[in-house]
């Protein structure tokens, strides 16, 4: 039988992610009775607030029930103490991501505005440092490359070769994923401890891998929750969809969508479609954060408006530099480029491994281990019928 240690600090430590309405709660049950995405042997947010109530942070590393929840805000709007369970699901998993991560940045991030700025800072620096000074990378780009013929039209073939930021494109994706892949990981290995003696052949973790991919595209569970559930999730998909969209034309189709002069090429639609939602999804979201009228935006950490602000001048950054480079003007369109980078690369170096992003690899990971573990409860031989003699010796 596993032994668990009752962690003292851990609703003060909860409290400093988000989560300082723990005392409220009596335990009345109400908020899993409502949640339209509690059930089978995942229930919640009781179960949870209870863990974190009684200070089991083991058993909360071990629970993917955080990561089902949507924030639909239902349980939040019906509890009778005003305890705010969805806010408490919230804090916790800001909670757990710092616990995934082995580096322990995303802790510091989340507990520490002058971190987060901070480190975006020091990003973006780095990023102004490669076009400022010759000869990084190897290569001959950035400021130092602007010739004659640059100052009489834009010539990113100079300023920005597609070869070398298609190469650093590479590389900060496939450093990114490392990172966040290595968290994922230990997500997975938390939770699987979790699973005790159940035995789960590999057969059923790879039969079942399918399911990240499904879940991560469509987030369909979301679906299933109350509250203004399709347009909520509408908005989160057509995000998504513009992330995916700008992630291919910069990882696999930058030599085309790249381009010098005012020549039209039909990548620019794909662009035209990412920035869009990116820009409108945005605005939507800093709206009902500033009005504070849909459950799940009444309250907003600080990480929350760095997420939104970032993506909005992400987006904002790209439209001016194409409206410059399509006008031709060098000296602006060198500028916003760097500019654009400072903004873009920090948020992904950041928010990807570290924080708010990575729930897009979070939640179908934990999708994917409850289906694992439903699947290999219900592979498991039936306990063998009890016989009369057997009843008789038993009592
Ligand atoms: S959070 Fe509210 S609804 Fe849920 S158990 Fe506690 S008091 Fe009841
Ligand atoms: S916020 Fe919605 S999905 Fe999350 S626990 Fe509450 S009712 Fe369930």
């Amino acid at each position: 039988m596993q032994h668990y240690r009752m962690d003292p600090a851990l609703s003060s430590e909860l409290a400093a992610f988000g989560g300082d309405t723990l005392g409220r709660c009596f335990s009345c049950g109400n908020c899993t009775a409502v949640c339209g995405l509690s059930k089978g042997d995942t229930v919640f947010p009781r179960k949870i607030i209870r863990y974190l109530q009684v200070g089991l942070s083991d058993r909360l590393l071990e629970s993917p029930e955080p990561w089902l929840c949507y924030y639909c805000g239902t349980c939040s709007s019906t509890c009778p103490r005003d305890a705010e369970p969805g806010e408490l699901m919230m804090a916790t998993r800001r909670w757990l991501v710092s616990k995934y991560d082995w580096t322990g940045l995303s802790k510091r991030l989340y507990l520490s505005e002058a971190w987060e700025v901070g480190l975006l800072a020091v990003v973006a620096l780095f990023v102004l440092a490669l076009f400022l000074v010759p000869g990084w990378l190897g290569a001959s780009f950035g400021f130092s490359a602007i010739n004659t013929s640059a100052l009489e039209h834009v010539r990113l073939d100079l300023f920005a070769p597609t070869g070398v930021v298609h190469y650093a494109d590479w590389a900060l994706a496939g450093l990114l994923g490392l990172l966040l892949g290595i968290n994922a990981l230990r997500m997975v290995l938390f939770v699987r401890k979790g699973y005790g003696s159940l035995k789960t052949p590999a057969s059923i973790w790879l039969g079942k891998a399918y399911e990240i991919l499904v879940h991560g595209a469509t987030q369909k569970r979301w679906l299933q929750c109350d509250n203004d559930a399709r347009g909520r999730w509408l908005r989160h998909f057509l995000l998504v969809t513009g992330y995916a969209t700008m992630f291919l034309l910069v990882i696999v189709f930058l030599p085309a969508f790249q381009r010098e002069g005012a020549e039209f090429h039909y990548t620019a639609i794909f662009g035209y479609y990412a920035t869009a939602v990116l820009l409108g999804v945005t605005l939507l979201a800093m709206r009902s954060r500033l009005k504070k009228d849909e459950q799940d935006h009444r309250f907003s950490h600080f990480s929350d408006w760095m997420f939104l602000v970032l993506l909005f001048m992400t987006a904002l950054s790209g439209i001016a530099l194409h409206a410059v480079r399509l006008l031709d003007l060098p000296w602006p369109t060198y500028i916003l480029y760097v500019v654009h980078l400072m903004i873009a690369v920090p948020m992904l170096v950041v928010e990807v491994p570290f924080g708010k992003w990575n729930h897009l690899a979070y939640r179908p990971v934990a999708q994917y281990l409850v289906s694992v573990r439903e699947t290999a409860q219900a592979s498991q031989p039936a306990p063998a019928p009890v016989t009369r003699h057997a009843h008789a010796v038993a009592r």
